[in-house]
């Protein structure tokens, strides 16, 4: 509900993960008015949360933001809590105006303004940008429920490390680079099985070298050749939003030579046990869904949606809510928008937008209509 205190913005940021971050990095340098909220108690949770051996893709060239390059070894790959200290001092030394331990749980147009609530706080705003990452929900399929009792099952949302497991056999569900990456893990200690099919490799092993040589290629394709300012980038943008990211440390090579037993896929449950599509049982004590995730916008009380139910924006920016932008969200704007190498330039982006469209500090908007 609005109270006559509630805290007046010019935009309210939803989320203070990367993307929060860079937006509020560069709203700062224009000195607008705004505020992140975020769920977490700390800047970098959201990376803190993930498995305890979890290193980035990206090299630490990539991983900087906007006015602060990635310390150290540029050819590295950070850890996520690597990552995770990086965004929290990045907050820090730019000053920028967190409230941590807020779950947005509503945001209504009211009187012309944005009211974002949690709980029986609110704030409004002119503009609400959602920059609530792209990995909410865990996916599974429903015959997750039907698995015996017995079986330690987990989301690799929660898998932190094989301590979790019990003895016996593991199927690790899904062959995306979660799947490969816990099941190599997995492999040390347990007998593992590895269900599903890859969507490519990257052609050529990753690490110092590839990131020398390949990644840059491979960064400048994602930054500007894939976008939605060229025909291929506008092509290929809807297979990046549905369909799992090529492998890219962990081929399958690697995953045989680890005795990773590779299957295809699971259809579903028989007698407590998973079975595979040619109808095969599988006797196993574990199982880790490593089957993605999706985004939740229940939240957003406001019509964003195009006809399939998804935000409609161009380049983040909501036209049939005026006020309203998206950021973090795959291929938002070229393949890399959902990555740290390609955050910043989005936030540049809607950072212009924002400030261009509201220039007055905390004015009403007129009515949605
Ligand atoms: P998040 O980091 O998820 O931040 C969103 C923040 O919003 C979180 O703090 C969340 O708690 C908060 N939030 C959400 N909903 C609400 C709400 N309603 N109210 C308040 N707060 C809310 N990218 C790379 O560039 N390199 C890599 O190597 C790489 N590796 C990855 C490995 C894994 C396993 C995964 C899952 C992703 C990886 N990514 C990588 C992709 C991407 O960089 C990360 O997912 C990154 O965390 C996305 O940043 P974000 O700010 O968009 O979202």
């Amino acid at each position: 509900m609005k109270k006559e205190s509630d805290p007046q913005f010019d935009t309210v940021i939803v989320g203070g993960g990367q993307a929060g971050l860079a937006l509020g990095y560069w709203l700062a340098q224009r000195h607008h008015n705004f505020v992140i909220l975020d769920e977490n108690a700390r800047t970098g949770d959201a990376w803190r949360q993930r498995w305890d051996s979890l290193r980035l893709f990206t090299p630490a060239k990539y991983d900087g933001l906007p006015g602060a390059p990635f310390p150290g070894d540029p050819l590295a790959f950070p850890s996520k809590d690597e990552l995770a200290d990086y965004l929290e001092k990045y907050a820090r030394r730019f000053s920028l105006p967190l409230v941590h331990g807020v779950r947005v749980d509503e945001v209504r147009e009211h009187g012309g303004r944005f009211l974002v609530s949690s709980g029986d706080r609110s704030w409004t705003a002119s503009n609400v940008v959602v920059a609530t990452g792209g990995y909410r929900v865990p996916k599974q399929p429903a015959f997750a429920n039907e698995l015996d009792p017995g079986t330690v099952q987990l989301h690799s949302q929660d898998y932190k490390n094989p301590g979790q497991l019990q003895p016996g056999p593991v199927l690790v569900v899904g062959l995306g680079n979660s799947g490969a990456e816990i099941a190599l893990e997995a492999s040390r200690t347990h007998t593992t099985l590895l269900a599903g099919k890859a969507s490519g490799e990257l052609p050529v092993r990753h690490g110092r070298a590839a990131a020398r040589f390949v990644l840059p290629v491979v960064r400048f394709a994602g930054l500007h050749v894939l976008t939605l300012n060229t025909p291929v980038g506008r092509k290929v943008a809807p297979a990046f939003k549905t369909m799992a990211a090529p492998l890219i440390r962990t081929r399958t090579k690697e995953l045989r030579g680890a005795k990773v037993e590779l299957l295809p896929r699971i259809a579903g449950v028989k007698q407590g046990k998973p079975v595979l599509e040619e109808g095969r049982p599988l006797d196993v004590a574990n199982v880790i869904w490593c089957t993605g995730y999706r985004e939740d916008y229940s939240w957003l009380k406001l019509p964003y949606q195009d006809g399939d139910g998804a935000p409609a924006h161009k380049r983040g920016v909501v036209e049939s809510v005026p006020g309203l932008y998206f950021i973090g969200q795959e291929f938002l704007f070229a393949a890399v928008s959902a990555t740290l190498p390609g955050v910043g330039r989005d936030a540049r982006y809607l950072a212009q937008r924002i400030t261009a469209e509201q220039p007055l500090a905390a004015e009403p908007r007129p009515a949605l209509a």
